[in-house]
C-alpha cells in the first residue's frame, strides 16, 4: 500500500482504470450533474480500489455483468484539498460502475447564469480538471501517472451544444429509453427538449486532460484540421477566427519539430472571460481565454504554447506534479521553437526575456520558502494550485536551453524528437528524463551539473538572460525610467504589447506616483485593450501608491477572471501601502467572487487569507 502520487489516493498495488464510460445528464437549474462511470480494469481484480473524489455524491456501485451491488465505503473525513477516496471492494470483477451526483461547488466546474454569458440567453459550463479538479466531476484515479481512454454520452437542454476534448462520435440525437442506465431516470433522461451527444477519446490520457463545455457555442473552421468555436456569438467568432487563421501553419512548424500531430483535430474553443487560465492544453480541443485576442495575432503564443502540449506534456506526461516542468518547462521551450518560425527570432527573444523576468520574480516570491524554486520541488501535502508558478515553466525552459547551448541546436533536436517518439503515451519522471538524456548525450553530466538544476533551489549561475538588440534596448529604457526618463514616441513607435509588457516589467518595483502617472499620460497604458500591458502597469500603479488607478484596477478585477491577471493586482492591493488597498482587495473580491472560477476563488482567498 503505498501512493502512486502525492496528490492522489490511487495506490501503486491497485490495477490503473483503462476505460471509463461516461453517463452524464445536465442539470442547468440545480448546477449539478447526474452521472455513471463505468470503469474497466485491465484484468479481473480482487480487494480494494481506490478512486479520487471530492464532493461527489456516490448513491451505487454496481457490477455490470451481474448487476449485484459491489460495496463501497468512504473514510470519514474529507481534505479540502485532495477529497477523500471511494474504496471498492472487488471480487474478481474487471469493471465497476459507479453511480453519483456532482456538487454545485466542484471545483472543475463553472457554472455560468444566462446574464453571466455574452449570449445573456443561455447557461454556459465549462470544465477545469488541471490539477487535481477531475475528482471532482466523476471518481477516477486522479493521478498523470495514470492514463485511460474514455467515450461520453451527454444529455442536454436544446438547444444548448456540447463541446469535448474528444473526438465527436455522432450528431446530436433524440435521447433513448433505457440507455441512461442508472445514472438517471428515464422520466428525465428522456423529458421533452433535451438532446443527447456522444464523443469518443481513443488515445489514452490522464483525467487531468478531461474537458468538456456546453452552451450556445458557435463554431467556424479557420484550417483544415482546426475549428474555432467561441460562447461569445458572432463577433468574438470572426475576431478569434482572425487571431488564430495560422493555426495550421503552426501545427506544420510543430510537426517538423517534434515529430507527427498525433491527435487528428487541433480545435480551439474560446471561452468566457472568467476562465481561470490563459489557455488549457486539452487533446483536440485546446481551451482558451478571450483576453488573448488582441487584433494583433500576439494571441498566437498562447495557441503555440498549448499547441506544444500536444507534444509535450499529452504525448509524454509528468508522472506526477513534482514533475511538473517536464509538462511546462518542455512545452515553453517548444513554444518558443514554434513562435521563432511563424513570426521570427526577436518574437522568440521577446518572449524568452518576459520569461526571464518572471522566473526572477519568482524567487523573491518565494524568498521564505525556496523549495518552490526547485525545478524538482517535494509536494507532499501541498495543494499544487496554491504554488502554481513560473518556475516549472521557466527554469525547465532555461535547463532544456542550456543543453541546447552545450551540445548545438542540431544535436539537441535530434534528441528532443526521439525523446517524443521514445515515450509517446507515457507517464514519466525526472529520472527517466535524466537517464535517458545521460545516454543519449554521452559525457553531458560532465558538463552541466544536473543535479544543480534538478534539486537546486534559485537560478543557476549558466541559466542564460536572453540577447537582442531590442530586448537590450527595452531593458535600457527601463532603467532610465530610475532617473526620470520617459521614452520618446520615436523610440516606441514600432512597440507592440510585449514590447511594453517588457518595458513595464522591467521598471523598479516602486517609483514615485507623479512618474507613473506621467508615463501613463502619454501612452495611455491604463486602458490598453492588451491585458498583459494594462495589468503589468496597474501593477506597478498600485505598487507606488498611485490612487487615481484604483478605479480601473476594480473594473479590471470584475471584467476578467484569468488568473495571470488576478494574482498580481490582488497581490499588489494587499502589500499596498495603507489599510485603503487590503479593504479595497477584499471588497472588490467579495463583489467579483461569483463570477470567478471555483479554482481562482479559492487562489485569491488564499492571497486574501495570508495578508488579514
Ligand atoms: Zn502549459
Amino acid at each position: 500500500m503505498a501512493r502512486l502520487d502525492p496528490h492522489s489516493y490511487t495506490d501503486s498495488s491497485h490495477p490503473l482504470a483503462k476505460h471509463v464510460a461516461l453517463t452524464l445528464y445536465f442539470d442547468f437549474a440545480a448546477n449539478t450533474i447526474h452521472g455513471s462511470a463505468l470503469l474497466t480494469l485491465p484484468s479481473a481484480h480482487t480487494g480494494h480500489l481506490l478512486l479520487d473524489t471530492r464532493l461527489l455524491l456516490v448513491h451505487s456501485v454496481i457490477d455490470p455483468v451481474s448487476g449485484a451491488p459491489i460495496p463501497f465505503s468512504f473514510p470519514s473525513s474529507d481534505d479540502p484539498v485532495f477529497g477523500r477516496p471511494l474504496s471498492l471492494s472487488l471480487s474478481a470483477q474487471s469493471a465497476a460502475l459507479v453511480v453519483f451526483s456532482t456538487s454545485p461547488s466542484s471545483s472543475a466546474l463553472q457554472w455560468l447564469s444566462p446574464a453571466q454569458t455574452a449570449s445573456k440567453a443561455y447557461p454556459f459550463v465549462y470544465t477545469q480538471c488541471q490539477s487535481i479538479h477531475a475528482r471532482s466531476i466523476f471518481p477516477c484515479q486522479d493521478t498523470p501517472a495514470a492514463r485511460l481512454t474514455f467515450s461520453a454520452r451527454l444529455n442536454l437542454p436544446s438547444p444548448l451544444t456540447a463541446v469535448m476534448a474528444a473526438a465527436r462520435a455522432a450528431d446530436t440525437r433524440d435521447p433513448i429509453a433505457g440507455e441512461a442506465g442508472p445514472a438517471c431516470s428515464d422520466a428525465l433522461w428522456c423529458s421533452p427538449g433535451r438532446a443527447v451527444e456522444e464523443f469518443v477519446m481513443d488515445r489514452p490520457i490522464p483525467a487531468y486532460l478531461f474537458a468538456f463545455a456546453a452552451g450556445c457555442i458557435a463554431s467556424r473552421d479557420v484550417g483544415p484540421r482546426t475549428r474555432v468555436h467561441a460562447e461569445g456569438g458572432l463577433v468574438l467568432l470572426d475576431a478569434a477566427a482572425r487571431e488564430f487563421a495560422g493555426a495550421e501553419d503552426m501545427i506544420r512548424a510543430g510537426e517538423a519539430l517534434f515529430g507527427p500531430y498525433e491527435w487528428g483535430r487541433f480545435d480551439l474553443l474560446v471561452l468566457p472571460p472568467s476562465f481561470p487560465y490563459g489557455g488549457m492544453e486539452n487533446p483536440m480541443m485546446v481551451f482558451l481565454t478571450p483576453t488573448v485576442i488582441k487584433g494583433d495575432a500576439s494571441g498566437a503564443q498562447v495557441v503555440a504554447h498549448e499547441l506544444a502540449h500536444s507534444w509535450t506534456g499529452n504525448l509524454i506526461t509528468n508522472k506526477t506534479n513534482e514533475h511538473f516542468w517536464l509538462n511546462e518547462g518542455f512545452t515553453t521551450y517548444a513554444e518558443r521553437r514554434i513562435v521563432e518560425v511563424v513570426q521570427g527570432e526577436e518574437r522568440a527573444v521577446l518572449n524568452t526575456g518576459i520569461g526571464w523576468k518572471g522566473l526572477n520574480e519568482e524567487m523573491e516570491r518565494f524568498a521564505d520558502n525556496m523549495e518552490f524554486t526547485k525545478l524538482k520541488p517535494n509536494l507532499e501535502g501541498i495543494d499544487p494550485d496554491e504554488v502554481y508558478s513560473q518556475v516549472p515553466y521557466e527554469k525547465g525552459f532555461q535547463f532544456l536551453w542550456r543543453i541546447e547551448r552545450q551540445i548545438g541546436r542540431l544535436a539537441f533536436d535530434v534528441f528532443v524528437k526521439k525523446y517524443i517518439a521514445t515515450f509517446k503515451f507515457q507517464s514519466i519522471d525526472t529520472e527517466t528524463f535524466l537517464e535517458f538524456l545521460k545516454v543519449n548525450v554521452p559525457g553531458i553530466e560532465n558538463q552541466i551539473d544536473l543535479k544543480l538544476w534538478v534539486e537546486g533551489t534559485g537560478i543557476p549561475p549558466d541559466a542564460m538572460e536572453p540577447v537582442s538588440t531590442i530586448y537590450s534596448k527595452i531593458v535600457s529604457l527601463a532603467n532610465e525610467f530610475k532617473q526620470g526618463k520617459i521614452p520618446k514616441e520615436e523610440e516606441v513607435a514600432d512597440w507592440s504589447g510585449q514590447e511594453w509588457e517588457l518595458y513595464i516589467e522591467n521598471l523598479p518595483k516602486s517609483v514615485e506616483a507623479s512618474q507613473v502617472a506621467s508615463l501613463d499620460a502619454r501612452y495611455q497604458l491604463a486602458e490598453s485593450r492588451d491585458y498583459e500591458v494594462k495589468v503589468a502597469f496597474l501593477q506597478l500603479a498600485v505598487s507606488s501608491g498611485c490612487k487615481e488607478y484604483h478605479g480601473e484596477v476594480e473594473s479590471t478585477l470584475k471584467q476578467v477572471g484569468r488568473m495571470k491577471y488576478l494574482r498580481p493586482l490582488y497581490t499588489a492591493l494587499v502589500h499596498g501601502t495603507g489599510d485603503e488597498e487590503k479593504m479595497l482587495a477584499r471588497r472588490i473580491f467579495a463583489e467579483a467572487r461569483d463570477s470567478y472560477h471555483p479554482i481562482a476563488q479559492g487562489v485569491v482567498q488564499s492571497i486574501l487569507a495570508k495578508h488579514s
